[in-house]
């Protein structure tokens, strides 16, 4: 049963990646298992069909993974939050701070649902910097986004202090 699966044994380690001393999370051994894939766009399913939602918003570059399956899955348009300079059309835009520097994301202006509920997906959230830009992005544009989904959760790096006000889920959390 996919509520119950172990996506934990799934999701490959990786040591000192892309710098030493960090953990990284490899969802490539995750999307490469078609089983623990097939049961993360189950439980997706089941989480979100039947809730008030307008589109799925997806969060460059692995969150294209697991959000365009949902969309389909439940007959909803799929919005892309890309990094600047990748989205040919008119785009709305924000800039988050990194660990180091600075970074922006863009949507196509013409994508965002005005007054609708958008559901963003990505794959991990680590300090909660890339997906509170997003939420922010897609709220200062007229849409409402207050559900977050990733597959990977990292609470120690204090995403649901700095998401407070967004209702998260996740399959797996690390400590
Ligand atoms: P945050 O902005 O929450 O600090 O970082 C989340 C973003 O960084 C996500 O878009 C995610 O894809 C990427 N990320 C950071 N660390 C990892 C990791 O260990 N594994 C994976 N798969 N993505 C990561």
């Amino acid at each position: 049963m996919s509520a119950t699966y172990d996506f934990d044994a799934a999701i490959r380690r990786i040591p000192d990646f892309p710098k030493p001393g960090v953990l990284f999370y490899d969802i490539t051994s995750l999307i490469g298992n078609a089983e623990a894939f097939g049961a993360v766009i189950d439980t997706m399913k089941h989480l979100y069909q039947g809730r008030r939602i307008d589109a799925i918003a997806a969060v460059e570059a692995r969150g294209f993974l697991f959000a365009t399956p949902l969309a389909y899955l439940l007959n909803l348009p799929t919005i892309l939050i890309r990094k600047k300079g990748k989205l040919p059309g008119a785009t709305v835009e924000r800039s988050f701070s990194l660990e180091y520097g600075e970074d922006t994301i863009q949507i196509h202006r013409g994508d965002i649902p005005i007054g609708g509920n958008v559901l963003i997906v990505d794959d991990l959230i680590a300090t909660g910097g890339t997906i509170r830009a997003a939420v922010d992005l897609l709220r200062e544009s007229g849409a409402c986004a207050n559900e977050l989904f990733s597959v990977i959760g990292l609470p120690f790096l204090g995403f649901r202090e700095l998401l407070s006000d967004c209702s998260i889920e996740t399959l797996v959390c690390y400590e």
